[in-house]
């Protein structure tokens, strides 16, 4: 079977409201209720799905809208309104200062485009007058360095690696006290996103925390996760604090409706979006443009 994305099932089910004859209360129920079994099903935590669900039948009092009142609209833009407030955790991002040596740790599951993200991250923020710089501490994945170098130059980006250390956390260790002691002001650094268990790439990362003591630590999710969103950022996030999350490769087809799942698994804000594998394709989080996509 093949399951819908959340977003085409939130979509199917504002359209079914739309589309029928009647706007009553029948229709608005049923059609929350089929959001909410969409939310659900993505596995967005269960006290922001009531919420949504409270708060837009609060909103929308249909026998006292004033006749002539497109009862559609104000429905569709009540869920609209309640979807934006879902990706927001209540949670500030993580502010960077300017000339204090910010280390940022980069974590998610291989492939899901966190080394590319390292250096796009890098790049923007070079570009916004930081002294940005990359270190790779992903020794596990044959030919991880050789890709973060490659990019890193073609970004004119300095990078720290290591092709015969074989501990990560060393390597990480030691490239952040090196940037430090540069006067980097924003020390990148990119992790495994594999190991031989589960279990050991958990307790490396948390090493490595420990050991660079970050300012901030990004969950990278790839758009077309889906279902598996929230098991994927909750088992992160219960290692390490991630305080922020990028979604990657939203230019693909996928809506991108495991990034409700992932707020709520992290309680932290998205903050940037991958939008090709080119190095300036990355932009900051729109809230509403990214709701729009989702229902689009
Ligand atoms: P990692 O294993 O998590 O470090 O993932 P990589 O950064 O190596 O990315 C895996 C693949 O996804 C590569 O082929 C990247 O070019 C691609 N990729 C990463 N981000 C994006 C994105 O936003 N859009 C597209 N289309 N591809 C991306």
């Amino acid at each position: 079977m093949v399951l819908e994305g959340l977003g085409s099932r939130i979509s199917g089910a504002l359209r079914k409201m739309t589309d029928s004859t009647v706007i009553d209360e029948t229709a608005l129920k049923e059609m929350l209720k089929e959001i909410n079994h969409a939310l659900l099903e993505a596995d967005v935590n269960i006290k922001s799905v009531v919420q949504l669900r409270k708060n837009v039948t609060e909103r929308v009092k249909l026998e006292e809208l004033a006749a002539g009142v497109n009862k559609r609209k104000v429905i569709q833009k009540a869920v609209f309104d309640e979807l934006c407030s879902m990706l927001d955790p209540g949670t500030a991002p993580v502010t960077l200062k300017r000339g204090k040596p910010n280390v940022v740790m980069f974590v998610g599951l291989q492939g899901n485009g966190k080394t590319t993200s390292c250096v796009k991250y890098a790049y923007y923020h070079q570009r916004k007058g930081w002294k940005a710089c990359l270190v790779c501490a992903d020794t596990f994945r044959a030919g991880a360095f050789d890709q973060l170098k490659q990019n890193a130059t073609k970004a004119k980006v300095p990078f720290f690696g290591s092709y015969t250390e074989t501990d990560p956390v060393k390597i990480a260790t030691d490239g952040v006290n090196r940037f430090k002691n540069e006067g980097y002001d924003l020390i990148i650094v990119d992790t495994s996103g594999r190991h031989k268990q589960e279990e050991a790439l958990f307790a490396e990362m948390e090493q490595m925390a420990e050991s660079v003591n970050p300012t901030d630590i990004i969950f990278v999710m790839d758009s077309a996760i889906g279902q598996a969103a929230y098991d994927q950022a909750l088992a992160f996030r219960a290692k390490v604090k991630v305080g922020s999350v990028i979604i990657t490769k939203l230019d693909g087809h996928a809506k991108g409706g495991g990034a409700l799942s992932a707020v709520s698994a992290t309680k932290s804000p998205i903050t940037f979006i991958g939008t090709g594998e080119h190095i300036d394709e990355f932009e900051p989080f729109k809230t509403q443009a990214f709701v729009g996509r989702l229902l689009g």
